[in-house]
C-alpha cells in the first residue's frame, strides 16, 4: 500500500460524493485509491451528520481558509490528500448567499443571472459559460484567482442528478433529449425511478447503483460536457505511481 492514492471530496451531501467517486473509480480503474468524504460529516451509512448543500462548502472553503492562516495552499489537506475535489453543483447559479442563515458577510458573485436563452441554441452554450463563472465564483470562497495544486473544482450542470439520471437510465425520455445540462426535470426522473423518495435522496439507493455508474461513466461523459471536463481535470492531477509516497 506503499503508493496509495488518497482522494478527498468536499461534496453538497453524501449522494453526490457517491457519484463523484463512481466516476473517480471508472477513470482509476485498477489503481488502487483511498476515497474521504471531508464534507459534510457523516457516519459510517454515510448518514449525515451535518447539514449539507452547496453553502455548506461555502462555509467549508472559508473554514479551510482560515485555518490555513489565509493561504488556502497552506492547508494541511494537501498533505493529507493528493486530489482534492471540490463539487457544487450549477443550479448554485440562481441562489443567493442570504438564503442561508449560517453564512454572514458573504460576497456579492450570487445569483450569476445568465438564464439560457427560449428555446436553447443546440448545442447550448450556457452550462458552460455558467460553470466557468462558478469555478471563478469557487476559488473566490478560497481567495484564489487561479487553481490551487492537486485541486479540482467540480460543477455538474445542471446538478449532478443529470450525471445520475444518463448514468443509470440512458433511455429515459429526459436523458435522451438534447442539450442535457440545461435541463431541470433529472432530479424529477430520479423520483420517477425511486432513488429519491419525498424529497430525500436515498443513500442505500445510490450506494446500491454506483458500480453501475461507474460502468456507465464513459456514456456520461460522451453526454455532459462537464463530466467529461472533470474526467480530463482528474486524470491530470493523478500522480504517476512513482511520485506517490
Ligand atoms: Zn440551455
Amino acid at each position: 500500500m506503499s503508493d496509495l492514492l488518497r482522494v478527498g471530496f468536499v461534496a453538497e451531501g453524501p449522494t453526490d460524493f457517491v457519484a463523484l467517486n463512481a466516476a473517480v473509480s471508472a477513470l482509476l480503474g485498477e489503481v488502487d485509491y483511498t476515497p474521504t468524504l471531508i464534507s459534510p460529516l457523516v457516519d459510517k451509512s454515510l448518514a449525515a451528520q451535518t447539514g449539507g448543500g452547496w453553502a455548506k462548502v461555502y462555509l467549508w472553503c472559508r473554514q479551510m481558509l482560515a485555518d490555513a492562516g489565509g493561504d488556502a495552499r497552506k492547508s494541511d489537506i494537501f498533505t493529507k490528500h493528493e486530489i482534492l475535489v471540490i463539487q457544487v453543483d450549477a443550479d448554485v447559479a440562481d441562489k443567493k448567499y442570504t438564503d442561508d442563515q449560517r453564512i454572514t458577510n458573504p460576497p456579492h458573485d450570487l445569483p450569476l443571472n445568465m438564464p439560457c436563452d427560449k428555446p436553447c441554441k443546440t448545442p447550448c452554450p450556457r452550462p458552460r459559460e455558467i460553470t466557468d463563472a462558478l469555478r471563478t465564483i469557487v476559488l473566490g470562497w478560497l481567495n484564489e484567482a487561479a487553481m490551487p495544486p492537486k485541486t479540482l473544482v467540480s460543477i455538474p450542470s445542471r446538478s449532478i442528478e443529470t450525471w445520475v439520471l444518463v448514468a443509470l437510465f440512458p433511455d429515459d425520455p429526459t436523458a435522451v433529449r438534447p442539450n442535457i445540462e440545461c435541463r431541470r426535470d433529472c432530479e424529477v426522473r430520479l423520483k420517477t425511478h425511486g432513488l429519491i423518495k419525498s424529497g430525500q435522496k436515498l443513500i442505500k439507493e445510490y450506494r446500491a447503483n454506483e458500480g453501475a455508474m461507474a460502468t456507465a461513466w464513459g456514456h456520461v461523459r460522451e453526454r455532459c460536457g462537464e463530466a467529461e471536463r472533470f474526467s480530463q481535470e482528474f486524470l491530470a492531477l493523478v500522480p504517476p505511481p512513482t511520485n506517490r509516497a
